[in-house]
């Protein structure tokens, strides 16, 4: 029923950067729009990588800022560094595939029943939670159905 929608949180990236008092410069805006137009979960290595010009720790700052924000989220991986992807929708959860890392999101009422009836259960004050579904994705599972994955 709620059908994911494109628009982040924040109208863009930077805007969450300025309203925790970061002036607009040419790194943060480069590193802002390159996960804009990714669209997909990314560590914050891959995004270095993608953005030579622009020092490691600008990267990785602007990054922790945009998770303090609420503007990204950070999953943490199995095995692996944590990944960071878009938060479209104000509260969700993670379905993460365990093969090729692909990020979905997902609401869900249920989750949300369960949490609130565990209220009674847990002595203090639940002030928020997450969960990663950790998954074979369909089109991982279709490859190894096929068998044939040409590793480029
Ligand atoms: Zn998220
Ligand atoms: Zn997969
Ligand atoms: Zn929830």
């Amino acid at each position: 029923m709620p059908t994911t929608t494109t628009e982040s949180i924040y109208t863009n990236l930077i805007t969450a950067l300025e309203d925790r008092g970061l002036r607009k410069t040419a790194a943060r805006a480069a590193v802002t729009s390159r996960i804009e137009t990714t669209g997909k979960a990314f560590t914050a290595e891959q995004l270095c990588i993608d953005l030579p010009q622009v020092g490691r720790a600008t990267v990785y700052r602007t990054i922790r800022h945009l998770v303090d924000a609420g503007a990204l989220c950070k999953l943490q991986i199995l095995d692996g560094a944590p990944m960071y992807s878009i938060a479209r929708v104000e509260h969700h959860h993670h379905k993460i595939c365990s093969r090729c890392g692909a990020v979905g999101e997902f609401q869900h009422s249920t989750v949300e029943r369960v949490m609130r009836s565990l209220e009674k259960e847990i002595d203090g004050d639940i002030i928020g939670h997450r969960m990663e579904i950790f998954i074979t994705c369909s089109q991982c599972i279709a490859d190894s159905r096929t068998g044939e994955s040409s590793v480029g």
